[in-house]
């Protein structure tokens, strides 16, 4: 049964009732586009171009070589939507060249954004290649940057985007609680939200995404996280504004359910997962998926979240 309800499943991620919600994969490279597109992605909601920073963390890979891997990501996607992150080091992925070498606590030291408004002839640079590399390509390509903590982060970058003279929409990732609290004031400056729910679990609950001990407080169904998304999505909403999702949290299929509900406009995850995702969402109604969200949110723990979500979609 689960094969021919994943078999059916092609075309744009909806709800039973036509609520559109695109269905984006999160991609390291031009390495995993293949599998995104066989999976049948409406594009790219998170490509994390750290990867090809870590082949030599001496230096930065040259304006040509950042060029090409863009290019061919973007080439992937004719007509859709390509969200780029920008370079995202420091804390689980340090660079020499950019990265402090003695922070007593790396995750909450200079790293993402931080570490390239330290050094902004990388973020000049990656910018730069950016734009080049979308030149006369139909894609629309929509340019975020990490660790964005509150609007002054967010007007640097989106300074920073305009002065590379970057055609583009440029976006915040939500990843600290601050940014999920004063997501209007930060929408003031950028044009969309992307909530990256590894790191702001970690941070709304100071549990070390590295640390199996406190997995428990990691759980993407903890209903303090349900809040901080569903307060970026009330922002976004106020503003006319999207704001995704693109960390592990959307590629639990029931879950991506809960979002949905709680009015995130857009899921990005590993391309295995959207055949899943997309028969899941395509069950329900969008006021099922509003009143599961309800009933996560008024649970007390990760666990009854999931049960009282469960309840509501099957009818309980
Ligand atoms: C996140 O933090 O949820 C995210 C998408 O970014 P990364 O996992 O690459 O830190
Ligand atoms: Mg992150």
């Amino acid at each position: 049964e689960r094969k021919a309800a994943l078999a059916a499943s092609s075309g744009p991620g909806a709800t039973s009732d036509g609520h559109k919600v695109p269905l984006l994969a999160n991609v390291g490279g031009p390495a995993d586009v293949p599998a995104a597109v066989e999976a049948g992605a409406e594009g790219v909601g998170l490509f994390r171009t750290e990867f090809l920073f870590l082949d030599d963390s001496k230096k930065a890979p040259s304006e040509e070589k950042q060029i090409e891997s863009y290019r061919k990501v973007l080439e992937a996607f004719p007509e859709g939507r390509v969200v780029v992150r920008v370079l995202d080091a420091g804390a689980d992925k340090p660079l020499d060249f950019l990265t402090p070498a003695d922070e007593p606590n790396p995750a909450l030291g200079v790293r993402g954004l931080r570490s390239l408004l330290d050094h902004p002839d990388v973020l000049r640079t990656q910018l730069t290649a950016l734009a080049k590399a979308a030149e006369g390509l139909p894609v629309y390509l929509e340019v975020m940057a990490p660790m964005v903590a509150d609007r002054t982060d967010a007007k640097a970058f989106a300074d920073a985007c305009r002065e590379a003279g970057l055609r583009a929409k440029f976006g915040a990732m939500v990843e600290i609680p601050s940014a999920a609290l004063r997501a209007r004031a930060i929408l003031q400056e950028v044009e969309f939200l992307s909530l990256g729910t590894n790191d702001l679990a970690q941070y709304a609950f100071a549990a070390d995404r590295q640390v199996g001990a406190v997995s428990r407080l990691q759980d993407p169904w903890q209903p303090a996280l349900l809040d901080l998304i569903a307060m970026s999505a009330e922002a976004a909403r106020a503003e006319g504004k999207s704001c995704g999702v693109c960390g592990e949290a959307a590629s639990d299929p029931l879950l991506a359910c809960v979002l949905t509900g709680l009015g995130v406009t857009s899921l990005s995850m590993g391309a295995a997962s959207i055949p899943y995702v997309r028969a899941t969402l395509a069950k329900y109604t969008l006021a099922q998926c509003e009143r599961a969200a309800a009933a996560a949110r008024a649970a007390d723990s990760a666990e009854e979240a999931r049960v009282a979500a469960q309840a509501v979609l099957s009818g309980e």
